[in-house]
């Protein structure tokens, strides 16, 4: 067989939608596509939050991959990625192995908790499908457990988050939707449960517009989120966070850190020159000194040379990435120019909650409320529409009333 092989590892918002582009862009007889995934389901990174808390049913945040990528056009392999060999072309798999032409890294994030003592083995993190459901499992069996035991500790109802960044203002957004209707479901008593947000930073939310930060404070701490802002967290035990100078013990029954990703190990065990973490790609959003290899989405920074610095991780830009890197891949195998990336900012909205966001669009417009919690929803929902059309927008998509 001489046909070129693409191979892509990773079936996030990145890997995806570069497979899906293939598909389209290319004929069967230009390339051979294989797509590596861990799962056999893709999943929305952005709904993990809502998995965490159980406002959603993981099964709304994943997608079989099959429904998506022709399994006669492109190889699909479920098998978990150890490294890439680059000198024979060759990616390790848990199971086998797989030698490429061209070669697409979308890999994700991976949580990062900067050394700090304890946090690995003792909090829960926003990583993936199992990880959020074991989240969620959790907490419901705290509450049961307190419901069902003689010398009620009130702080095994209290949820403690680290990182008051986007992830973990929206993870405690929807656990204040959420705690209300368990002290219902086990007849406990709402003023007992806590949930409690620590950020080292002096706010929450660091980087984001003031008014912003200032709405969504206002919002979390109306339905009872307690933030410690400008609170260093010195270690996490079995009890809780031990914070601040004075070495003040937090306890909980459930320990979430949110408070730091960095680019997949399978990077590092590859190696790849890591900036913190991640590939600083060129524009062309391919490895530097690397003819045919592609690093996208999480796993990359790619330089915002305007403001010397590169742009956020964000699934926005993973996706766009995925158009770029589908037309270079064609214009490789086709000895054309190969294309710069250009990041078109459509602009953020966190959710604060089910009927409840904030952010900015279209060049920096504010939207607070009602307004922002719908327009997140369209952007939920206009993701599932560029994956899957209608169907896939009906099957998974969020159309909750208000
Ligand atoms: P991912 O979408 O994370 O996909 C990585 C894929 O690789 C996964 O399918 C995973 O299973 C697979 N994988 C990982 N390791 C291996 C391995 N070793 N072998 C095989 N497969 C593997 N961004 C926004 O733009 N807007 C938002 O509102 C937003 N909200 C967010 C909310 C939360 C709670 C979180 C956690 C992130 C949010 N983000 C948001 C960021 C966004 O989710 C990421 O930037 C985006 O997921 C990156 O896409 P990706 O394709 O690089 O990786």
């Amino acid at each position: 067989n001489s046909k070129p092989k693409i191979v892509v590892l990773g079936a996030g918002y990145a890997g995806m939608m570069t497979t899906k582009k293939l598909m389209q862009q290319l004929q069967p007889e230009e390339a051979d596509i294989v797509l590596v995934n861990k799962h056999n389901y893709h999943y929305q990174t952005t709904w993990l939050h809502e998995v965490a808390a159980g406002t959603i049913n993981h099964n709304q945040a994943r997608i079989m991959i099959r429904d998506i990528i022709d399994p006669n056009r492109v190889r699909l392999i479920y098998d978990s990625v150890v490294r890439v060999n680059r000198d024979d072309q060759r990616v390790v798999l848990e199971n086998s192995e797989i030698d490429y032409d061209y070669l697409v890294v979308s890999l994700g994030f991976e949580t990062n908790t900067f050394g700090i003592k304890g946090m690995d083995e003792n909090a829960f993190f926003i990583q993936d499908i199992d990880s959020c459901q074991l989240i969620r499992e959790h907490i419901e069996y705290q509450f049961a457990q307190y419901k069902n035991s003689e010398a009620k500790e009130d702080h095994n109802l209290t949820i403690l988050v680290g990182g008051g960044g986007f992830t973990g203002v929206e993870f405690v957004g929807e656990l204040a939707e959420k705690v209300p209707q368990l002290c219902k479901k086990y007849d406990i008593d709402p003023n007992v449960p806590k949930i409690i947000n620590v950020e080292a930073s002096p706010s929450i939310l660091p980087g984001f517009d003031t008014d912003l930060v200032a709405y969504a404070k206002t919002s979390l701490q109306e339905r009872g989120v307690e933030l410690r802002e400008g609170t260093k967290i010195q270690a996490c035990t079995e009890e809780g966070f031990i914070v601040g100078e004075g070495n003040e013990l937090i306890k909980a029954g459930t320990v979430v850190w949110t408070g730091g990703v960095t680019g997949n190990s399978v990077l590092a065990d590859s190696g790849f020159e890591l900036t913190k973490g991640k590939v600083t790609v060129n524009s062309d959003l391919r490895a530097p000194g690397e003819e045919n290899i592609f690093i996208l989405g999480d796993c990359a920074w790619v330089m915002n040379k305007k403001e010397d610095r590169p742009y956020p991780p964000t699934a926005q830009a993973a996706m766009q990435h995925a158009t770029t890197c589908a037309n270079n891949l064609k214009a490789l195998l086709h000895h054309q120019p190969l294309e710069q990336f250009v990041f078109s900012d459509k602009g953020t909205v966190a959710s604060l909650g089910v009927t409840d966001a904030m952010g900015t669009i279209f060049e920096g417009t504010k939207l607070y409320g009602k307004p922002a919690a719908a327009m997140k929803k369209v952007v939920d929902n206009r993701y599932l529409f560029l994956l899957g059309g209608l169907n896939l927008f009906l099957k998974k998509g969020k159309v909750r009333p208000f």
